[in-house]
Parts: structure tokens; C-alpha cells; sequence
């Protein structure tokens, strides 16, 4: 079943209007091909593309132009000014055509470029918005140390001012592309004396400057997706301070609110991520087993068709409140929970389903290494942004109104309270 909503006639004329956007600056055929569900002609379309320099990058470049990269973001910065319900249109006819909805710049369209509006001085708004909307400069999130992860406000590295630069020592880790990255998110504690969350102070890094090293590590999964990033005498510019001294946290709340909506917001399948090539994988991987399977197996198929159905029903809750104009509530968290948990089921399956095919393969078998890595990345889904088990905690405090998870460091100086 598809859970949809009729549009005003306001909201029709701007999807039209975004959809001959996107006929004038795709390959010719791109759109025809998906409208008429012609998959094979889709393919051939992309594929000449791409031979013509079309990939991710460039289509950064082109939306990231145009306005539609962030239609919430003030025009003169490259958004539209627009309202929750054009972000939310604007996504569904990305996606409709097989487009990224934030590309390889997530972290920057979807966490940074929100902080630096709502906290950001005028000209650190002039200075990075565009090009984070453009792609020509990647951002990372340096905000989890080894010792502070769901316990973010204990973080340990250090700020202390010298003049207008301030000195940086610390250690970061789990920082998603830092090694390609031009810039970074920092949360770093400026006052040790006070409560954890009363001594942060925000920063944008510069990620070549002298004493900055990111080290990658390798996952399970063969690549290298994040790192540990030391920093050692770090200078940075004060200019390059969002938000007062110790307001730290209230820009950090900022950062992690936009982190849960980009990640709830999106399929957690790399693929489709991305935008795939293919049309939605689990529809295909339903369509290729579901005949010839064991009815066990039918069993499980259907209680996974079941669970991505009720899935469907919160992000479609979601999807109208933004259609309305107003702000998805906690069920970002309780989306984000669920679209994790599922995304594990689902490549379990997949690889179960698979026999011995799911752990030996013919080299180049591409669909056998795809399977794999989805069933191996998919363990990421549950810690990533949040984990399972601090979102819960959040749902039942904030929809089921469960009394608060105890904290007893948080009234302590961060300097004497117990941490791990
Ligand atoms: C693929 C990936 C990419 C990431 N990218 C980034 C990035 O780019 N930038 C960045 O800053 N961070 C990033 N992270 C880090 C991520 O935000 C943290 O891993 C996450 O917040 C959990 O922190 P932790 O790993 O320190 O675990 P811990 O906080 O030490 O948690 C350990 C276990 O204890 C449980 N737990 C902790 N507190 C509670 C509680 N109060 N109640 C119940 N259970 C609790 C947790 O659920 C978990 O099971 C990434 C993580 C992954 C997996």
C-alpha cells in the first residue's frame, strides 16, 4: 500500500514546478523512463549520464544551485525560504527519480548548514552556507570521544583561549568522513568547573590545520568509513565560534535534533541512500523470493512486509505533519529505532534466505557482495546516531511520559563528577 496525501493546489503547482526543474536538468529521458516504469530505459539513460560526467558530486553541484538542495534555508544563503511542506515535496520527487536526497554532503546539509543558521554570526552564514550546499566543501561531526558517546555533555576535549585563537586538545572518534572532509562540528568544554552541559563551547574546525590527524579505522565491512581524530594545539580563530562561550550544548541540541530528522528521513539501505539505480531493493528481494519460498519463510517474509507497513504508516505520521507545516514530534526517535531494528531484520534474512550463497560468493558476484555488505553494515544502524537503547529511553519519557533516566552527574561540576 502507498501512504499518500493529496496535495493543495498550492503544493501541486510547486511539485509541478519542481518536476520541470528536474525534466530540464536530467539527462533527456530520465524522468519519461521512471514515469512510464520503464526500468531497462532508466538504466540506459543513467548509464549514458554518467558516461557524460553525471555522479553524485555534480548533482550536488546542480541542486545545491537551484534552491531545492534546502528549500528551509533563507534564499540568500541558496534555499527558498520556503516551508516545511516544499522540503518534504522536494524530497518525495527525489526520491520519485531515483536522486540522493542529501548526497554526499549529509552531515553538511543536514547538520551543519541548520546549526550555523539558527546560532551562526552573518558572516560564518556567508562564509560556509553555499558551499555546503554546493558539495565544495564536505563537513564532518566531531562530537563522540572514547569516554562520551550516548553521554555526549561528559565529553573530555579541551578548549582554553589565547587571545582570539583558542587551543584545542582532545581525541575524537567514530567521525564519519573526516578524512575527506574541509570542515568539522566541535564540541569541545571551555569550563571544567561548572556542570557538564553549562562548559561546552561550539566550533567549526578547520580539518587541514596544523595538530588536526585523522587516523581511518577499517570496519567489518572492509571500508573505512570513520576515524579517530587527535587533535593536538589546535589553534582556532574565535571567529570560528558558533553560539557565546558555554552555550555549547543549546547548539549541540540543535545539531543532534537535525542528525535524528536526516537519519529518520532517510531508507538506512546504502542504496537507496545514495539513490539507487534499482527500484526500492526490498520491494525487488520481495519479488524474487517470494513465489518459490518455504512457508516458513513466506511466514517471515510477511511479518517483515507487516512490520515495513506499520514503519510506512509513523514516517507517513511524520511526513504530513511536515506537509502541515509543523515539526515532526518524538516520532523521529521512535522512527529512527524501528527503521534500524527492521534494517537488521531484513539483511538477516536476506542473507539467511541466500544458503551458503550468503557467505561465499564468485568474485565479482556483485549482488552476493552488496547482500553482505548491507547484512554487515546494517549492525551500525542500531548505535549510529543515537542508540536503540538511549532512544527508547527518550520515547518513554517524552511520549509515554516514564519518569526521567537518572542522572546523578549532571548538577556536579563536570571537574568532581564520576565519568566514564
Ligand atoms: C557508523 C557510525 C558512524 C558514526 N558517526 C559519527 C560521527 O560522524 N560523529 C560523531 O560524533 N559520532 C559518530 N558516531 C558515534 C555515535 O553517535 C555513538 O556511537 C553513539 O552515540 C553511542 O555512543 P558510544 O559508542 O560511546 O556508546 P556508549 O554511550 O558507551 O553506550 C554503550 C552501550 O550502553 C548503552 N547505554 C548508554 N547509556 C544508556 C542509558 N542511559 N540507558 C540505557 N542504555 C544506555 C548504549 O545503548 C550502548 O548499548 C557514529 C557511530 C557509528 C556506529
Amino acid at each position: 500500500m502507498r501512504w499518500t496525501m493529496e496535495d493543495s493546489p498550492e503544493q501541486a503547482a510547486f511539485r509541478q514546478e519542481a518536476r520541470a526543474w528536474l525534466r530540464e536538468v536530467l539527462q533527456p529521458g530520465w524522468t519519461e523512463a521512471i514515469d512510464n516504469g520503464d526500468e531497462e530505459g532508466f538504466g540506459l539513460v543513467r548509464a549514458q549520464a554518467e558516461r557524460g560526467g553525471w555522479n553524485f558530486m555534480s548533482w550536488m553541484g546542480t541542486v545545491g544551485e537551484s534552491g531545492y538542495g534546502a528549500p528551509l534555508w533563507p534564499k540568500e544563503y541558496g534555499g527558498l525560504s520556503g516551508e516545511t511542506w516544499m522540503q518534504q515535496l522536494v524530497r518525495e520527487e527525489l526520491v520519485r527519480y531515483r536522486l540522493p536526497t542529501f548526497g554526499p554532503n549529509i552531515l553538511g546539509v543536514g547538520l551543519a548548514g541548520p546549526t550555523i543558521i539558527a546560532h551562526g554570526t552573518e558572516a560564518q552564514k556567508e562564509r560556509y552556507l553555499r558551499h555546503i550546499l554546493t558539495g565544495q566543501e564536505l563537513w564532518c561531526q566531531l562530537f563522540s570521544e572514547p569516554g562520551s558517546g550516548s553521554d555526549l555533555a561528559s565529553l573530555s576535549t579541551r578548549a582554553v583561549r589565547d587571545g582570539d585563537e583558542w587551543v584545542i586538545n582532545g581525541q575524537k572518534v567514530w567521525t564519519s568522513i573526516a578524512q575527506i572532509s574541509k570542515f568539522g562540528l566541535l564540541l569541545t568544554r571551555t569550563d571544567p568547573a561548572v556542570p557538564k552541559h553549562e562548559g561546552l563551547t561550539y566550533f567549526i574546525l578547520e580539518m587541514s590545520a596544523p595538530g588536526v590527524e585523522v587516523r581511518p579505522l577499517r570496519q567489518m565491512t572492509g571500508s573505512a568509513e570513520f576515524n579517530e581524530v587527535y587533535l593536538t594545539d589546535v589553534r582556532v580563530p574565535d571567529d570560528r565560534r558558533v553560539g557565546d562561550v558555554g552555550e555549547g550544548w543549546r547548539c549541540a541540541r540543535t545539531t543532534l535534533a537535525n542528525e535524528r530528522d536526516t537519519i529518520a528521513g532517510v531508507s538506512l539501505d546504502p542504496v537507496s541512500l545514495l539513490g539507487g539505480i534499482r527500484k526500492d531493493p526490498w520491494l525487488a528481494f520481495l519479488d524474487g523470493v517470494a513465489d518459490r519460498a518455504e512457508p516458513v519463510t513466506r511466514q517471515r517474509l510477511g511479518q517483515l512486509y507487516i512490520e515495513n507497513e506499520t514503519k510506512q504508516v509513523t514516517v507517513f505520521r511524520a511526513n504530513s505533519a511536515r506537509m502541515r507545516g509543523e515539526q515532526p514530534g518524538p516520532e523521529g526517535s521512535v522512527n529512527k529505532v524501528v527503521n534500524a531494528e527492521l534494517n537488521q531484520r531484513r539483511t538477516n534474512l536476506a542473507v539467511t534466505l541466500a544458503g551458503m550463497a550468503g557467505i561465499a560468493w564468485a568474485p565479482g558476484d556483485q549482488e552476493a557482495e552488496l547482500r553482505a555488505q548491507a547484512f554487515l553494515r546494517a549492525r551500525a544502524n542500531t548505535i549510529e546516531g543515537g542508540t536503540s537503547e538511549v532512544l527508547r529511553n527518550q520515547v518513554a519519557e517524552r511520549v509515554l511520559g516514564l519518569p526521567r533516566d537518572e542522572d546523578p552527574a549532571k548538577a556536579e561540576p563536570w571537574n568532581r563528577a564520576l565519568r566514564s
